[in-house]
């Protein structure tokens, strides 16, 4: 019988398989095995209702067995199977919109993004991979005669009859010879053949059996010392199941403790600690599916670099059909692993199908919603936990807030912590809002390198000394966060650099700008001998103790200069720049002796102000302008 020839999509789809340089093809046996489980399925189905099937459940089963002489690997089903017809329009025309999609995309412009082939249901085609030639042999349920297909790649099929005693079908490919890169016949070890059948198709409900070497002793002839014949070791070769067929995420919640699921997360995650949490799902209604979700404890390495790849595995009854999709997944809870199970997710799904499909939006929101009520939940009952895992992806968190102009920060600013100068911890904003007195109107932050700086920060003593708790923050992005929350539980955020603390009573406030007006002179020529360093110089509200301090005005902080500065890569010279004000202590007793000097001696004044600069400078952790400047003045002081 001639050759027939494939019809011409499946034609071009055939080459690109032949060809593939893609690199994890061991995913040709999911999809073989994927397919005869389908096919099982579909018999199963029937008898349910057709005692002349003469099968029960347990009687089904996909075989996997290798020979390494003639180099092929066999799946064998006791499905439905396939008649001659089946056998040419299945095996002969693209049946899948997965696999035209797959087509399409490899003939796009960005053919060497060949990793896609994983996330498609690329099908039966993708045997064509390893193998040289690939010939199936089918008996369809119901049917008496039993066919062969068989083809060595594009050039066209034969379909001829062939003997079969039982309905379902085997598929044979020929593993291609062995190049410098390609060891095809690693298929044929059983370590590797039993890794991948674990990989992708461990939850396949029907048994996958294969062969399993084992070691047994065995008597020899020799008789040993003690007369009793000498024993020895033998290898032998035993049919076993290699799945475990029933997903942990698909058995009741009662019968998993939390030690499996640990156990489960470390195993498929790679993971060497316990996960903070375990989140599981079941859901029915709009979308059926069933979840299991882990928070890590603590970030992966690469967690903060490009190499991590986030996303949710995802399977339909319990084929894995992407191994990180990404779309079940918001980008602020990239850090959640697990695996989501869905019946109605079809096998042939590609990545931009993905994105506009309606079910996984809403498994997608249902999943956030459950991240964050879970997150919630670890705070309130374990807290310590939960600092550990603030502490490796608060900053996932924060960057969530500031995201799209802050479009999550809602759902998302319950979940962040900032150090309390008064409970000496982490506190949530919730905690921080509920622990304010009556009186207090603002949320007080302030930011620096370090908590032991700012806890002497001169600007945050009147805040302190009225009891009130100062959020520390120290993160370079944090005060971005806070300007991006903007108010939480109807409280405004104020940092201590702001001239406006709401400490001060209106009396006290006028006697300030009285203050201010009568030393005006002097204050200019402070700020006229700081030669442009600073843009004002004025008498503080805030400072008690110490002298001077170094604040801002308008929009951009002493922080933002410094996070736009390391954004830039280059000096706060070229990149954004913080208006610096001078804010003097007009109740220090210094404040007195400046103003002395106005009168009867400039010149020392004008050293004073620098002096005073530099001083400023070093409480905010700022590198001083001119270090030589600086000790000569208090050499000559010492003298
Ligand atoms: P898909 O499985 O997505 O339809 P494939 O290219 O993998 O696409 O297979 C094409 C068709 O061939 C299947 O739809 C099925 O009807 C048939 N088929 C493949 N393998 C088997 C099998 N083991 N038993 C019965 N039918 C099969």
């Amino acid at each position: 019988m001639g050759k027939k020839q494939f019809q011409s999509e499946s034609k071009r789809l055939l080459e690109l398989m032949v060809n593939s340089i893609y690199t994890h093809k061991e995913i040709f046996l999911r999809e073989i095995i994927s397919n005869a489980s389908d096919a099982i399925d579909k018999l199963c189905y029937i008898s349910l209702t057709d005692d002349k099937v003469g099968m029960s459940r347990d009687d089904f089963k996909i075989t996997v067995e290798t020979d390494s002489e003639a180099r092929t690997i066999t799946v064998t089903d006791n499905g439905i199977g396939m008649t001659a017809e089946e056998l040419e329009s299945n095996l002969g025309v693209i049946a899948r919109s997965g696999s035209l999609q797959f087509k399409k995309e490899m003939e796009s412009d960005k053919p060497e993004d060949v990793d896609i082939i994983g996330q498609f249901g690329v099908g039966f085609y993708s045997a064509f991979m390893v193998s040289s030639r690939v010939t199936v042999l089918s008996r369809a349920y119901g049917h008496g005669d039993a066919h062969k297909w068989e083809s060595s790649g594009s050039d066209g099929y034969t379909v001829t009859r062939c003997d079969k005693d039982a309905p379902g079908t085997v598929i044979i490919m020929e593993l291609k010879p062995d190049t410098e890169d390609e060891k095809y016949s690693e298929y044929l070890e059983e370590y590797t053949l039993h890794s991948i059948i674990k990989k992708y198709s461990d939850y396949i409900r029907w048994p996958i059996i294969a062969d399993v070497t084992k070691s047994r002793q065995v008597e020899t002839d020799e008789a040993g010392s003690d007369g009793k014949k000498k024993k020895t070791w033998e290898d032998y070769t035993e049919k076993a199941v290699i799945n475990s067929r029933v997903p942990i995420w698909q058995r009741a919640k009662g019968e998993v403790s939390d030690a499996d699921c640990a156990e489960f997360y470390k195993e498929k995650f790679f993971d060497m600690e316990d996960p903070a949490a375990v989140i599981r799902v079941s859901a029915e209604g709009t979308v059926s599916y069933n979840a299991m979700l882990f928070i890590p404890s603590k970030a992966p390495y690469d967690y903060y670099t490009r190499e991590y790849k986030a996303g949710l595995q995802l399977y339909t009854s319990g084929v894995m059909i992407m191994e990180y999709c990404s779309d079940l997944l918001p980008e602020h809870f990239r850090f959640v692993r697990g695996v989501v199970d869905s019946p109605d997710v079809s096998l042939n799904i590609s990545r931009e199908l993905l994105q506009h499909d309606r079910q996984l939006r809403v498994m997608r929101a249902n999943i956030e919603k459950k991240v964050k009520a879970e997150l919630l939940k670890l705070m309130e009952n374990d807290p310590e936990k939960y600092e550990t895992f603030f502490k490796s992806f608060g900053a996932q968190l924060k960057y969530g807030i500031m995201n799209g102009y802050g479009i999550n920060k809602d759902l998302l600013s319950e979940l962040i912590m900032f150090y309390s100068s008064k409970a000496q911890k982490l506190v949530s904003l919730t905690q921080y809002v509920k622990d304010m007195p009556e009186e207090q109107k603002y949320i007080y932050y302030a930011c620096g390198d370090s908590i032991q700086m700012l806890d002497k920060l001169p600007q945050a003593e009147r805040v302190l000394r009225k009891e009130y708790a100062i959020l520390y923050m120290t993160d370079s992005m944090d005060e971005f966060v806070v300007k991006t929350i903007g108010k939480f539980e109807e409280k405004e955020f104020r940092s201590v650099n702001d001239d406006e603390l709401g400490l001060e009573s209106e009396d006290e406030k006028k006697e300030a700008e009285r203050r201010e007006t009568e030393n005006r002179e002097l204050l200019d020529f402070i700020k006229d001998s700081l030669d442009g360093k600073v843009s004002a110089v004025k008498l503080s509200h805030k400072l008690q103790s110490h002298p001077v301090c170094l604040t801002t005005q308008g929009g951009v902080s002493l922080e933002m200069e410094r996070y736009f500065a390391s954004l830039q890569g280059e000096g706060p010279e070229g990149g954004v720049r913080a208006e610096r004000v001078l804010e003097i202590n007009a109740g220090h007793p210094i404040f007195e002796t400046l103003k002395k000097r106005f009168s009867d001696d400039r010149d020392a004044l004008a050293r004073f102000a620098r002096l005073l600069h530099g001083q400023a400078l070093i409480f905010a952790g700022l590198p001083l302008d001119d270090p030589a400047d600086f000790s000569d003045i208090i050499c000559s002081l010492m003298e």
